[in-house]
């Protein structure tokens, strides 16, 4: 967004501010401004809780794109501490700014157009801040915003305007707070010596048991006189012990490497070759919130105990899954405000009979009342329909709309699932599944490829991607395919095995989703041992491939090339590719394709003109 930043804003509190008005007109201004914001809370003046206001410097800067004289503001809400205190200004694509030219009456300039509804500088009522195509940006005009910003980086670099850097929000950490739950700060204060650490010796300091905790005052471990009485290790007078502990931050920041050499008693807790053997942690899984705070604590703190040698990991975790929101449509009464679905029948409010108005779906939430008691659907279908309509309904990473139409659906596929485990119960309970090495045709053939392909799937999905929904998807192809299979004869033992294996296979992929349900389908069909004990299935890559067939492509009756494709190909996507052959295309050229034949699993002929 260079192209259209059209001022310069600079940290109130910065040097240059002072610096810079000194000597002019506007001084006294400028010097009055800067102590007013000194005042200001700074944590508060990046958010909304201050009017956004600033000082003109009566000075100018060049913007580095564009050459263009832009003025220079001190102002409220930018920090002194975050990158170099002073930042460009795109009233037209960041709120903040907006707000500030509009108050200053300063120049708009559009840089990134919306696609849908073109923007004018003039009419725009807020910012725009979603992606859309570069206008007014030299030679970066009609590129999609997200990928000119590493062109525009290298061009400004290749002038010598600027160059990439990356900017932490890691703040100073203040990490004592007035609570009985945390790490005890290890210090005893002294009125004569002053702050005193509790001799090593002594180590740890061990939370009092006899805590009241009544949710009132200051730290509950100030009323504990034997906890906060003590001698002072230095000059061996009465002292006090500190009583506000660690934030919670400071040990999650590190147990991990504590959980993997939990035994350790030598300094310093952690015993390097058991840490170096398990870490980084494969997998985290956490909401959004933790991906600013604790996942920069928690990497912060592993780069500095790789710096003290006491690990030898440079990052905690190898991956990171934000799980989505639980969503839910929102519903109001005119008269009783918000309401909870069970205040609502056949769409009226139960207490007035007015009309229910449906309101945008949110975040779940008690203020908004659009949330779902778990207990009620466990109640009603049991827990393996809530979890299977939860990894259903969304992968993990996106936000998961809670629809009572798809905790039917879900409950109805199980029901499904046990319907056919049961019907065929007594024929393959003491049947082998089917085994390698026997021919298999028709059906049963189709049924086993099924079973196979499913499996690696499955597989695929859960392990690589966490893609529960698609998996779930699968299993329900795999669960059709059975039902459309026939029913084989009650002595066909061949056939039932086939059978056998598909069951089995269902009842396996299932169980990480609705384990209740599978270990009790797995006793019934004979399981030797639990379910959650039964190994994970392999696939056999030979069952589950697609068989290929050749097809002869002919343009007017002639032979001209040959394609591979599945035997379960659909004639339109045979057709298809028989037109994208790479010598095909060429004969076409730009004569006309009158028609296309296909013989089935033999030839397609083009007639062209
Ligand atoms: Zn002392
Ligand atoms: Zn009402």
């Amino acid at each position: 967004t260079i192209f259209g930043a059209t001022f310069m804003l600079v940290a109130a509190e910065h040097p240059l501010v002072v610096q810079i008005a000194e000597g002019k007109s506007v001084e006294q201004d400028v010097r009055a401004f800067v102590e007013r914001v000194k005042k200001q809370d700074k944590m508060m003046r990046t958010s909304d809780y201050y009017e956004k206001e600033g000082v003109f410097l009566d000075a100018y800067c060049l913007n580095p794109a564009t050459n263009k004289k832009m003025p220079i503001y001190a102002a409220n809400f930018v920090l002194a501490d975050y990158g170099t205190g002073c930042v460009m200004a795109v009233p037209t694509h960041d709120q903040r700014d907006f707000e500030f030219a509009e108050k200053y009456g300063l120049e708009k300039i559009v840089v990134i157009q919306n696609p849908d509804a073109p923007l004018d500088a003039e009419t725009m009522t807020e910012a725009y801040v979603d992606e859309g195509v570069l206008v007014k940006s030299g030679k970066f005009d009609g590129m999609k915003n997200l990928q000119a910003l590493e062109d525009i980086a290298e061009y400004l670099e290749s002038i010598g305007r600027g160059k990439k850097t990356i900017e932490y929000r890691l703040r100073d950490w203040g990490i004592s707070r007035q609570r009985y739950w945390g790490a005890p700060i290890p210090v005893i204060n002294c009125e004569k010596c002053g702050v005193v650490p509790v001799p090593e010796e002594d180590l740890p300091v061990v939370l009092p048991k006899d805590v009241a905790l009544t949710g009132e005052g200051d730290s509950p471990l100030e009323k504990i006189a034997s906890f906060v009485n003590v001698t002072c290790p230095n000059c061996g007078g009465p002292a006090k012990r500190e009583t506000d502990t660690m934030d919670t931050f400071v040990e999650s920041s590190w147990y991990f490497n504590r959980f993997c050499s939990a035994d350790c008693t030598e300094r310093p807790g952690l015993d390097r070759a058991k840490v170096d053997y398990w870490m980084p942690v494969d997998q985290y899984i956490g909401g959004i919130e933790h991906a600013i705070l604790h996942l920069l604590y928690a990497r912060f703190y592993t780069k500095m105990l790789r710096d003290f040698g006491v690990v030898g990991v440079d990052e905690p975790f190898a991956n990171l899954l934000t799980q989505g929101m639980v969503c839910k449509e929102t519903m109001k009464c005119t008269e009783h405000g918000y309401l909870l679905p069970e205040e609502v029948k056949d769409g009226k409010c139960v207490y007035c009979d007015r009309e229910a108005t449906i309101g945008k779906t949110e975040k779940m939430s008690k203020s908004l009342k659009n949330v779902v008691d778990p207990n009620y659907i466990i109640d009603e279908y049991g827990a393996d329909t809530a979890r299977i309509f939860c990894l259903f309904a969304a992968p993990p990473e996106r936000d998961l709309e809670w629809s009572d139409q798809g905790v039917d659906g879900s409950f109805r596929f199980l029901s499904r699932v046990w319907r056919i485990v049961v019907d065929y119960l007594d024929d393959i309970q003491n049947v082998a599944p089917f085994g390698d090495g026997e021919e298999l045709d028709g059906d049963l053939k189709t049924l086993r490829k099924k079973t196979h392909q499913t499996i690696k799937k499955v597989t695929t999905d859960i392990e690589d991607r966490f893609h529960f929904n698609t998996a779930i998807s699968a299993v329900m192809e795999l669960v059709n395919a059975l039902y459309q299979t026939g029913r084989p004869e009650p002595g066909d033992t061949k056939a039932l095995s086939v059978i056998r294996e598909t069951v089995e296979a269902v009842i396996i992929l299932l169980s990480p989703i609705v384990p209740h349900m599978t270990e009790e389908l797995w006793e019934m069909i004979g399981g030797k041992q639990q379910l959650s004990n039964t190994p994970w299935p392999s696939f056999d890559e030979a069952a589950a491939a697609e068989e290929e067939i050749t097809i002869v492509v002919q343009v007017n009756g002639k032979v001209r090339s040959r394609v591979q494709v599945a035997a379960s190909e659909s004639h339109e996507k045979i057709k298809e590719l028989a037109l994208s052959d790479g010598k095909i295309r060429q004969l076409i050229g730009d004569k006309q394709v009158i028609k296309e034949i296909y013989v089935p699993k033999k030839l397609v002929n083009i007639v062209v003109k």
